[in-house]
């Protein structure tokens, strides 16, 4: 990159610099990347890196990888070279390779004044280009998020809605590994397939408890954690099983929070949220915590480890129809 710009320089061609995460394209991204092109010779754009992403704007972004995301911003017609910025802010970038603009989008206001002065220090200019689109990803995404709410099954499913199953995870439905943070070990224990198949199809929704201490003790990440569920669930979702929703306690036992279990704060947030009065709810986990945690937040719980998770399903449709 840094030949490329020298040639560039060298032929005396202007060179535009824009960066940005580019996580799910959308016309507004490709107008203002066109319109950045005409105010310059050459457009180069800089997209953060994962990492950067994650840290920036949410663990759970971005949803595109960063290699798939330059490979599609290099696609534009208006884009004549790409890079991968691994910082946050551009600052180094723009110290580097010194470009004749510093192209911003007209939804990045903050910090456009400290890159501003970098760039006007060394003689370059500052320009705000507008995409005049309403889209933006989190846009897109908020309106996935909204299909999802509102999916058919979710309606067919509440009408014979018949109760909650708040399963714990570990020792439960995987088998437990202390700390687990290795997508690579998640194992599904036997008879959890069959058993969640069974309690679905009686109406019951699924959702999951579980304590994380491990997060809190800096073991493992927020991150970590949520890649773990990522393979848990895709196995599940192979089998057509739904977990409806994950609550999880990050804290450590020093914390004394009010959701880790024996606690019940996860439980009764859950009841809360699916509206679900406790009689109708059932606690299934391998712990003397899951047991009194679920005990005193009112629910009816059945206990994995002595009859196997099969065992423990069919316990639940017994209680469920009682
Ligand atoms: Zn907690």
């Amino acid at each position: 990159m840094d030949q490329w710009v020298a040639a560039e320089k060298a032929a005396s061609r202007r060179i535009g610099f824009t960066c940005g995460s580019f996580d799910l394209l959308h016309a507004g991204h490709v107008r203002y990347l066109g319109a950045a092109r005409e105010l310059c010779d050459r457009l180069m754009v800089a997209v953060n890196s994962d990492a950067s992403v994650s840290r920036y704007k949410n663990p759970l972004r971005p949803i595109v990888p960063e290699r798939e995301r330059m490979v599609v911003v290099a696609g534009l017609a208006a884009v004549d070279a790409v890079a991968l910025m691994e910082d946050d802010r551009p600052l180094s970038l723009l110290l580097r390779w010194k470009p004749d603009l510093y192209i911003k989008g007209g939804d990045y206001s903050e910090d456009s004044l400290r890159s501003g002065d970098v760039v006007r220090a060394y003689g370059g200019k500052v320009e705000v280009v507008k995409s005049g689109f309403e889209t933006s990803s989190s846009k897109l995404i908020e309106h996935i998020a909204l299909l999802e709410a509102h999916a058919a099954p979710e309606t067919a499913s509440a009408r014979t809605f018949r109760g909650l199953v708040l399963l714990d995870r570990d020792g439960t439905l995987i088998r437990n590994v202390p700390f687990l943070h290795d997508p690579a070990k998640v194992e599904i224990l036997p008879g959890v397939i069959d058993g969640l198949l069974k309690l679905q199809a009686a109406g019951l929704r699924l959702a999951i408890v579980t304590n994380q201490q491990g997060i809190g003790l800096g073991y493992y990440t927020v991150q970590d954690f949520i890649a773990v569920n990522q393979r848990m669930l895709r196995e599940l979702g192979a089998r057509g099983i739904r977990i409806s929703k994950i609550y999880f306690c990050p804290h450590s036992l020093a914390e004394q929070c009010s959701c880790r279990k024996p606690a019940t704060g996860m439980i009764t947030r859950a009841m809360g949220e699916f509206g679900i009065v406790p009689e109708k709810a059932f606690l299934v986990g391998d712990s003397d915590d899951d047991m009194q945690a679920g005990a005193d937040a009112g629910c009816q719980t059945v206990r994995v480890n002595d009859v196997g998770f099969a065992a423990a399903a069919d316990q639940i449709l017994s209680l469920a129809r009682g």
